[in-house]
């Protein structure tokens, strides 16, 4: 990368204190490929040019905006809090595309320390290609997403059943592609990590794991510099190619377009392909038919919102592996008020944990509610028993005022109970008050209207879904 590099060492930018820029850039480039790992470092950072500094604020150069752009969406906030890190006196970074003339410090090429590489996903031996022709599009994967570490229950049994028989055997018949779906933080990507790190471990497999919105990047990226013909041999030279969160390609037409072949190419050749996103493929709407239609051949597995058992049985392994001694009352609690998702409940516990080991003293059920008072008073308010009203009245079409009306044709009623079970699940109010909210109802008619519920969503698993829908939608 050469664009704009001035050899004029004069207008090379120092600061008041004497200490080089450059020196304090190649700390922070050197912490930052640690971070990101190498793959990611190359791609991305190494781009980058030191600017002027001008009082408290630097600029760093990107030869294009698209460059420009990605570094700023996904490494922007990082850069300035290690700048200033670093070098206190910075206190923000400007991102530029670099224009010819511009003073700029020559990009670092750090040396090439081949022990930290990304290695993880490359397999002991590669028959089929070189290893530096996938290293390219490997994300490291999170060595702590392990399927000793995925906590089983009724929500996510099937899906970590599938995942385990994709790791075990790739490519079965029946299973290709895997499509695991459900809500924000409840697994997908902790057992794509977990399958990706079963068959690495085994060897002599290579494995792709990207998210959707990686991919596109690297697509587009690849039109960019003329080589899609490399990127696509690239993608189809893997065994097993893991996409993340594939809801992301939805109106990115060419990206679908691009991936809906290598996937063909792929499956055609007896690989294996599993894919993760928020919904099934037949609720993905935006998704090419055929795309959505190869997707729903193999298996689909969905995870379930979490039961109060699967978060004590969560919150228990992780506190376990703490060596923290958490109270069952205080993991209760938790399980009681944190119901959105694991990733939110596994943040509260590790608070409690930091604090617990900063300050030595045990956990408590007040200092529970004191430490964590912010993120449980942000779960309270999280839903009001008048959105549910307004959200429900909306997804069934009925009036709002119905909610709290005499009437009781069924078209009214059910959606009523709904909403009256959803208050139940989502909020901490009480039967009566619930009551008293739907047009001042008896507490006994709510529990009717709970009951009910439950009832038929065992019965009915498309209002059994509908009903999901909702509590997400409003949770999220
Ligand atoms: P998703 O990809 O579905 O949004 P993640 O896989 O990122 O969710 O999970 C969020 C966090 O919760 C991760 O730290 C993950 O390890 C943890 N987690 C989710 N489900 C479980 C589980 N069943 N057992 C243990 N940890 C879990
Ligand atoms: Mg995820």
């Amino acid at each position: 990368m050469t664009i704009g590099v001035d050899d004029d060492e004069r207008a090379f930018p120092q600061l008041e204190d004497g200490k080089a820029l450059e020196e304090s850039w190649l700390q922070i480039c050197s912490r930052l490929k640690g971070e990101v790992g190498e793959v990611e470092y190359r791609t991305w950072l190494t781009k980058i040019a030191l600017g002027p500094v001008d009082g408290d604020e630097i600029t760093l150069l990107l030869p294009t905006r698209f460059l420009r752009d990605w570094v700023r969406s996904q490494y922007g906030d990082r850069l300035s809090e290690l700048w200033n890190q670093v070098m206190p006196a910075i206190r923000r970074v400007e991102l530029q595309v670099a224009r010819p003339g511009d003073p700029v410090a020559p990009p670092l090429a750090l040396s090439e320390d081949p022990s930290d590489a990304v290695s993880i996903a490359e397999p002991e031996e590669t028959p089929r290609s070189a290893p530096e022709v996938r290293s390219d599009l490997v994300t490291a994967l999170d060595t702590r997403f392990t399927f000793d570490t995925f906590v089983v229950g009724k929500p996510n049994e099937f899906a970590y059943a599938c995942a385990r028989r994709v790791a075990e055997k790739p490519s079965s018949v029946g299973f290709n592609p895997l499509f695991l779906y459900g809500g924000v933080g409840l697994g997908k990507t902790h057992l794509m990590h977990a399958i990706g790190a079963e068959l690495v471990q085994r060897g002599n497999v290579s494995v792709a794991y990207m998210s959707a919105e990686k991919f596109m990047y690297r697509f587009i990226a690849a039109i960019r510099s003329q080589s899609t013909m490399e990127f696509k041999e690239q993608l189809r030279s893997v065994d097993v190619l893991m996409i993340d969160d594939l809801q992301f390609l939805i109106g990115k037409d060419n990206t679908q377009e691009e991936f809906f072949h290598t996937f063909n190419a792929l499956v055609d050749a007896g690989r294996q392909i599993v894919v993760s996103a928020d919904k099934s493929p037949s609720d993905l709407s935006g998704l090419e038919d055929r795309l959505r239609t190869r997707l729903g051949c193999g298996m689909v597995a969905d995870i379930h919102a979490t039961t109060f058992e699967l978060r004590i049985s969560i919150l228990e392994s992780k506190a376990a592996a703490s060596g923290v001694v958490v109270p069952a009352k205080v993991l209760e609690f938790l399980a009681h008020k944190i119901t959105s998702n694991v990733r939110e409940l596994e943040g509260a516990l590790n608070r409690l944990i930091a604090h617990a080991n900063l300050f030595g003293r045990p956990v408590t059920l007040e200092a529970t509610q004191d430490v964590l008072h912010d993120i449980l008073k942000a779960h309270d308010r999280r839903v009001t028993i008048e959105e549910i009203q307004k959200r429900v009245a909306e997804h069934w079409n009925i009036r709002l005022t119905d909610m709290s009306s005499a009437r009781r044709a069924r078209a009214v009623a059910r959606p009523r109970q709904v909403a009256m079970y959803l208050a139940k699940q989502l909020t901490s109010r009480s039967l009566p008050e619930i009551g008293r909210k739907f047009g001042n109802r008896d507490h006994t008619t709510v529990m009717h209207a709970v009951s009910r519920v439950a009832e038929l969503m065992e019965r009915d698993p498309a209002f059994a879904e509908d009903v999901e829908l909702m509590r997400r939608m409003l949770e999220s």
